[in-house]
């Protein structure tokens, strides 16, 4: 189902032009126009859902299965030398387009994208409370 005022939409089922690398029936990969790398591209379902949370399982499996073997394509067609795939959910992560979208970067040595988060000390404290939160039997 489509979103009427979703850009991601509109590109999504080609209403709206796009450098396109990839299609089929539930995606299509297109180029970042504010790249952090070369070749910078977007995996899009063309069914909107806003995040990873609304996603059914079988298209994240579908996902990431895509983004391997595009991931493998660009890899070989550009000549990087690493590869980051970034998928940010809510507003708080970095999120600005509320269609999931799963970024597929190709890094190259000395590259200036940088993603990277200042690493802090955890406790053993803390790492046992939140292992009790999270870890589930
Ligand atoms: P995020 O911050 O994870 O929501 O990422 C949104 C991304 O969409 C950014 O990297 C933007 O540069 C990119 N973007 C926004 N509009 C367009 C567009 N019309 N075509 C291609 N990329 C876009
Ligand atoms: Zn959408």
């Amino acid at each position: 189902m489509n979103k009427d005022d979703c850009i991601f939409c509109k590109i999504a089922n080609g209403e709206i032009p796009s450098s396109t690398i990839y299609e089929d029936e539930d995606f299509r990969i297109f180029l970042d126009l504010n790249p952090a790398a070369r070749g910078h591209a977007l995996l899009v379902p063309k069914e909107h859902f806003n995040d990873l949370f609304e996603m059914n399982d079988e298209l994240c499996q579908k996902a990431m299965a895509l983004a391997k073997k595009l991931a493998g394509r660009m890899k070989e067609a550009l000549g990087c030398d690493g590869f980051n795939l970034v998928q940010n959910n809510g507003a708080a992560a970095g999120q600005t387009i509320f269609h999931f979208h799963l970024h597929l970067i190709p890094r190259y040595e000395g590259d200036s994208a940088g993603f990277t988060w200042n690493p802090k000390k955890a406790s053993l404290e803390e790492l046992e409370e939140l292992t009790g939160l999270l870890r589930k039997n």
